[in-house]
C-alpha cells in the first residue's frame, strides 16, 4: 500500500498518518519529494484493508501496490535517487566510472592502476579483496591485506573505494576500509546478507544475479531499502543465455526498464557482461546510450598475468581511449563524464 499525501499536508497530519500505520502493527517508510510526501507501508497489509485511510486529513489517495516490490518503485519515489559517496554523485547528469582490477593482487599493481584510472577520469577505484571464485582452488583474494592496499591507493589518488563483501561475518571489516559495499552477482539473493547491508551506513552496489529476472533484482534491492538503506546503486553485469560467444549476455533492455520502474541509479558492467576486453568499449558506449548512470570497468596493468578476469581487463592505455569514446556518447545523450 502506498499513501500519497496532499501537497499542502502539514507535519501534524503526516505524523498522525504515521501513528495510525504503526498502531496497526505496520512499518511506514517516508519518501519526501519536492512536490509531496509519499508513505510506503511495510508488513502484512490485511490490517489496512478495512481502514478508511482516505478520510484522514492530509491524505490524497491510498494506492494498492500490485507489484511485489514497493520502496524501489517510482510510485513510492517519483524523483530519481542520487547516491552521494563522499561528494561523488551517482545518478545525476554526470556519469560515474568505477575502475580497477578484478582482484587486488598486490600493493604496487593496485597503486599503478589507481593512478592510471584516476588520470583517465574514473570516479571510483574498484578491486576485490574477497573473491567469489567458481573453483575453490582459484585465487580467493588477499582479504584484509587487500583492503588495506585499496584504502591506501584510493586515499593517495583521491577516489572512493568500491569492494565486494561476500560474507556477513566480514561486514565490519569491509566497512572499515571501503566507501561502497559491492554485493556480487552470486550473492544477489543472499537475503541475510542483504538485510545486514540494509543496516549499514555505506552505499551498496548491488549486481544482478547471473540468472535473476529484473523483478528478482528489484526484490533483492527492496530487501536493502526495507532495512532503511536507500543508498543503493544497481548494476547490470550480464545474464546467462544460450549464447556462448561471450561470457554472459549484457542485458541492455534492463537499463530502460530499471529507469522506468525504479528511482535507483544503475550502472553497466561490460567487463563481466562480455568477458572479452575488445568488446568492452562498444558495450560501454551502448550502456551509456541506453541511459545508464555509469560504468564498472576492469583495468589491469598486465592482463596476461592477472589472477582473475585477465581476458576481460583493459590495459590502462585502452581504458584512456575507452573513456574518450564514452565521453562522446555521453554528450550525445545529454550527460557529462
Ligand atoms: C567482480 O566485480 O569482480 C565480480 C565478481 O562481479 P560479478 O559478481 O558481477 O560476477
Ligand atoms: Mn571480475
Amino acid at each position: 500500500m502506498i499513501i500519497v499525501l496532499k501537497p499542502d499536508a502539514t507535519k501534524k497530519q503526516i505524523d498522525h498518518v504515521l501513528e495510525r500505520i504503526k498502531e496497526l502493527g505496520l512499518k511506514p517508510m517516508v519518501s519526501k519529494g519536492t512536490e509531496r510526501t509519499i508513505i510506503g507501508v511495510i508488513g502484512p497489509e490485511d490490517a489496512l484493508r478495512s481502514q478508511p485511510l482516505e478520510v484522514i486529513p492530509g491524505v490524497e489517495k491510498v494506492m494498492p501496490v500490485l507489484k511485489p516490490y514497493r520502496l524501489v518503485s517510482r510510485e513510492f519515489k517519483p524523483e530519481a535517487t542520487i547516491v552521494d559517496v563522499k561528494g561523488v554523485k551517482v545518478g545525476g547528469k554526470k556519469l560515474v566510472v568505477m575502475a580497477g582490477p578484478c582482484s587486488v593482487e598486490g600493493k604496487d599493481m593496485l597503486m599503478e592502476t589507481a593512478k592510471a584510472v584516476k588520470k583517465a577520469g574514473a570516479s571510483f577505484l574498484r578491486g576485490g579483496a574477497f573473491k567469489p571464485r567458481s573453483s575453490p582452488y582459484s585465487f580467493q583474494g588477499l582479504k584484509e591485506e587487500g583492503l588495506k592496499y585499496l584504502r591506501d591507493a584510493s586515499d593517495a589518488v583521491g577516489l572512493p573505494v568500491v569492494t565486494e563483501l561476500l560474507d556477513v561475518r566480514d561486514l565490519k571489516l569491509v566497512e572499515k576500509y571501503s566507501d561502497v559495499l559491492q554485493i556480487g552477482a552470486r550473492n544477489m539473493q543472499n537475503f541475510e546478507l542483504l538485510k545486514e547491508v540494509g543496516q549499514s551506513p555505506k552505499a551498496i552496489l548491488l549486481k544482478r544475479g547471473l540468472s535473476a529476472t529484473i523483478t528478482e533484482f528489484f526484490l533483492a534491492a527492496e530487501y536493502i531499502l526495507a532495512q532503511g538503506n536507500f543508498n543503493v546503486i544497481l548494476c547490470e553485469r550480464g545474464i546467462r543465455t544460450f549464447e556462448d560467444q561471450t561470457r554472459f549476455t549484457l542485458d541492455l533492455n534492463a537499463i530502460p526498464v530499471i529507469k522506468k520502474l525504479t528511482h535507483l541509479p544503475v550502472i553497466v558492467d561490460p567487463s563481466h557482461g562480455t568477458g572479452s576486453w575488445d568488446y568492452v568499449t562498444p558495450m560501454a558506449k551502448a550502456g551509456i546510450a541506453a541511459g545508464a548512470d555509469g560504468l564498472m570497468i576492469e583495468v589491469h596493468p598486465k592482463p596476461e598475468v592477472a589472477l582473475s578476469d585477465g581476458p576481460q581487463s583493459l590495459l590502462p592505455k585502452t581504458f584512456v581511449s575507452m573513456m574518450k569514446e564514452v565521453r562522446r556518447v555521453a554528450l550525445a545523450v545529454d550527460r557529462t563524464l
